[in-house]
């Protein structure tokens, strides 16, 4: 069974952190392609200061020459809070069952899962793949909930091949290289009036600039 990966994300903006991170599970998972979803109204932050156009814009010009990147545009064109299980539902009635989907978190999104609408169902759809995200410190790493420890015990695997064996249901850890990059950091180096070079792809900083979206 092929295997298409799934990032999540608010993407204000996207930065090398997601890209390197799709790329580096893309090799390892040997990923057929990895749709890059922006959310149109997160439901756990609150309203990005950047509408929805301009992120999936910018997530656009970010993967322009990777052919196995995709930007996925469906929670743009719902209504209301964008539910991360309304997506796996729609994209798995779109592929049908023949493909895994792997769901990709950094270990600060993970610790949160058992906040999110309809949480335990996620499971039924995709396979979640966790990469652990720096820097680790005692307040970005609260002890993992009980729920959710449970949940890592009950489908946890290390074997990449399992992954494909079943179109969903896994829980994978990847290692990959830790990128201490956040849009937090990046939204207050604008702020500032620095130019975050190197942290994100330059046409997206162009694009940033031309738009005037973090002055
Ligand atoms: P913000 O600071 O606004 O929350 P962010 O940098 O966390 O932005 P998101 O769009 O919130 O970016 O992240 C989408 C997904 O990518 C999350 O699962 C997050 O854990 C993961 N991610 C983001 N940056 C990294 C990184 N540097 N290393 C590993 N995973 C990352
Ligand atoms: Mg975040």
């Amino acid at each position: 069974m092929q295997l298409i990966g799934v990032l999540g994300g608010t993407f204000n903006p996207i930065h090398f952190g997601h890209l390197r991170l799709a790329q580096e599970l893309t090799d390892a998972l040997n990923l057929k392609e990895v749709r890059f979803i922006p959310a149109a109204n997160p439901p756990h932050k609150d309203a990005p200061s950047v509408s929805a156009f301009h992120r999936a814009e910018m997530v656009k010009l970010a993967i322009a020459d990777n052919p196995s990147f995709k930007l996925d545009e469906r929670e743009l064109q719902r209504e209301g809070a964008s539910y991360t299980i309304d997506t796996l539902i729609s994209l798995r009635s779109k592929i049908g069952p023949e493909v895994a989907l792997c769901l990709i978190m950094g270990s600060d999104a993970f610790t949160r899962l058992n906040t999110w609408h309809r949480w335990q169902e996620i499971l039924d759809y995709c396979h979640i793949i966790l990469v652990q995200r720096p820097p680790i410190t005692v307040t970005n790493q609260p002890p993992l909930a009980n729920e959710l420890t449970l949940l890592l015990q009950n489908h946890y695997t290390e074997n990449v091949s399992d992954l494909s064996d079943q179109n969903a249901g896994f829980i994978h850890m990847q290692t990959i290289t830790a990128l201490s990059i956040s849009s937090t950091a990046i939204r207050s180096a604008f702020k500032l009036k620095q130019i975050p070079r190197y942290l994100m792809p330059q046409t997206v900083i162009d694009y940033i600039a031309i738009n005037q979206l973090y002055d």
